[in-house]
This record gives C-alpha cells, structure tokens and sequence, in this order.
C-alpha cells in the first residue's frame, strides 16, 4: 500500500497553495484533484482580483499557473478523485476512483463548494443559455441587456449591483418580504436606479427560444393575492449560497449546519489531528480565491508542523 506523508484533496486555489506551501517544506505531498481539476475558477472568464495579476488573468490560466508552480518544487499532482476516506485510525486511509488503498499521515482537504441551484428543470436546459451562477464570470455577456438575480442576501446584492453597472435593468427575486444582506449592501442596491427588486417572489420556469428570454415566477404563492407572471429577461442569475464539497468526510470531521468543515481555533486543524482543510469547503462567509490560497498556505504549514512534532 503506498504511503505518504501529506495528501491533499481538491485543486483549487486551496489545494494548488497547500501542495506548492508542504513541496517546499519536503513534506512530499500527493495531490488528488478531484473531478474539475482547477475548481470553480476554471468557469470563470477573467480574474481581476486576485493580487499580482495588474491586468486580470484567466481563470483557467491562473489555476495551470498554480499547478505548474506546485509542481516545479516536486509535488505529485493526480488526476482522479477520493471517493472514500477512514479517518478512525492512523494512519488514515483513502481510496481513490481507481479502488486504490493510500495511507495518509496527515490530510488536507480543498474539496471547495458548488454554486446551489434552485433545482427547476429549466436550470439545466438553458444552462449556459442565460442560466449562470456567477455574475461576475458571465455579466459581460449581458450589457445593456435585462436580467434577473435570485437571492436575497449578500453574494445576491453584491452580483446585482456589480450587473448593474452592466445591464439595462436587474431584478432581484427574492422570496421573503425583506433582504437578509448586511444594511451597507442592502442600501447599495435599494440606491441604484437601475435595479428593482420583487419581494415575495419565487420562480417557477423559464422560457424562451434560442436561450433564455424571461421568467415564470409568481407573488406570494400560497396567499389570496397570489399573482403569477412572465418576467421578459435575458439572463437568469443564481446567488442563493454555495453548498461545500465535505459530504465524503461527514462521518468524521465536524460540520455545521450548513455542512462546511468546522475548524478548531486559530490555525486550520479540524477536530481530527493530522487532518487540515483549507478554502472555501470551510469558509462560509468570504469565499474568494486569495483567501482560499492563503488558507491553503496555512494548512500546509499547521501539516507540516503536525508532522514534525511526530517526528515524521
Ligand atoms: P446567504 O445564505 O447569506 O443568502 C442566500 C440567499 O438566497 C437568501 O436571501 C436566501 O433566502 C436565498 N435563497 C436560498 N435558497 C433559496 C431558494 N431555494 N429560492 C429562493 N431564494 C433562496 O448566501 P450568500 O451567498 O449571499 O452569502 C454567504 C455568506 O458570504 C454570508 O455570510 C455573506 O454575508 C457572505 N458574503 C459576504 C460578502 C461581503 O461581505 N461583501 C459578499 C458575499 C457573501 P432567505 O433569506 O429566504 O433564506
């Protein structure tokens, strides 16, 4: 059975960081890079705010930058995915795709998160059509065009004011009579002229032709003033959170309720020792690649100093 020191799970900014920080520290680090090598960022078009790029960089670009930067100082980076882990004695073990057994003195997990969907047929059919979960990504395709975003808390504000500065028009869909979003950003997007936002309001469809050209969605569903309507738009935007890739390691490391990675205190140990996760599988709240990288670094640093005092 083959046996390392340092597996890293997941290959995104968290991961790429984590194996480039324990390379470094010879802590020869086997990186599995799970089912969309480069994570999220690889459906991004630019990438302006990550520092040291003056110009933005390609989302895709910047992740093979990361990879090839890891690997230039000698981590083993893999295509494949963990599918099973045990991590109820040490050393832990997992399994990958292909049925084999490692054994792992310690582990980082980078797995990441997923953009929720509503869950509505139509997501899928005009998927890349008018349907994206990611404003800042996609947004550029919709100047002086009318679009719609569902969400009402900050992520949802935040991609509507940042459309707005784009678009002709945005609505916001948000199914409760008020915003969950902080004041500072409920005031950005009460203030812009262009953006109008429909409380009480849930979607239940899309139509259109040749991709996405408005919304089915009704007011206060269920009440005697129910309402239902089409909404003419061209662009459907999804920002109702993101859920965290941690479903393999619920039976024994801690999550919250929504199902992110708990950490113990400062550094970026979870209650199992020897077992780190970095990124935003436990980051409820930033969720941005710099800090994705930056947890990474840490990770790898709170590994290698687990590992030294083992002796290992
Ligand atoms: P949130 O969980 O805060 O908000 C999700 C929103 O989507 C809520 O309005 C929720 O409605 C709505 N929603 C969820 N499911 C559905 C559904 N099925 N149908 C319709 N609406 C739905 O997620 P965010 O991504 O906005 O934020 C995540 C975290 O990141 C938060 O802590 C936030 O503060 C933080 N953040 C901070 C930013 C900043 O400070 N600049 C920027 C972006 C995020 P309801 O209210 O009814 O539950």
């Amino acid at each position: 059975m083959e046996y390392v020191k340092c597996l890293i799970i997941g290959s995104g900014p968290a991961g790429y960081t984590a194996a480039l920080y324990a390379s470094r520290a010879n802590l020869n680090p086997v990186l599995y890079a799970g089912l969309q090598t480069g994570g999220q960022l690889t459906q991004t078009t630019i990438v302006d705010n990550f520092p040291g790029y003056p110009n933005g960089v390609d989302g895709n670009q910047m992740m093979m930058d990361l990879r090839e930067q890891a690997a230039r100082f000698g981590a083993d980076l893999r295509d494949g995915e963990i599918t099973k882990v045990d991590f109820s004695r040490k050393p832990y073990t997992v399994t990958t795709d292909h049925g084999e057994t490692i054994e792992a003195e310690s582990v980082i997990i980078a797995t990441g998160a997923t953009a929720k969907y509503l869950g509505l047929p139509d997501e899928k059919k005009y998927a890349g059509q008018g349907v994206s979960a990611c404003a800042t990504c996609d947004g550029f395709f919709y100047r002086k065009k009318v679009v719609a975003v569902v969400g009402g808390g900050d992520t949802a504000c935040e991609e509507a004011h940042y459309l707005a500065g784009l678009c002709k028009k945005v609505y916001m869909i948000v199914r409760k009579p008020y915003l969950r979003a902080s004041a500072a950003m409920q005031k950005r997007v009460e203030e812009a002229e262009n953006i109008e936002i429909l409380y009480e309001t849930n979607t239940l469809g899309l139509y259109g032709e040749n991709g996405v050209e408005g919304a089915h969605v009704v007011y206060r569903k269920g009440e005697s003033d129910e309402r239902t309507y089409d909404l003419p738009i061209d662009g459907f935007f999804l920002a109702i959170g993101h859920t965290p890739q941690s479903a393999l390691f619920k039976d024994f490391i801690t999550l919250d309720e929504q199902g992110f990675i708990c950490l113990k205190g400062q550094n970026q140990a979870t209650n199992v020792p020897g077992v780190f996760a970095a990124g935003d599988v436990c980051d409820p709240h930033y969720q941005q690649a710099i800090i994705a990288a930056g947890t990474g670094a840490k990770a790898a640093l709170d590994a290698q100093a687990y590992l030294s005092e083992l002796g290992k």
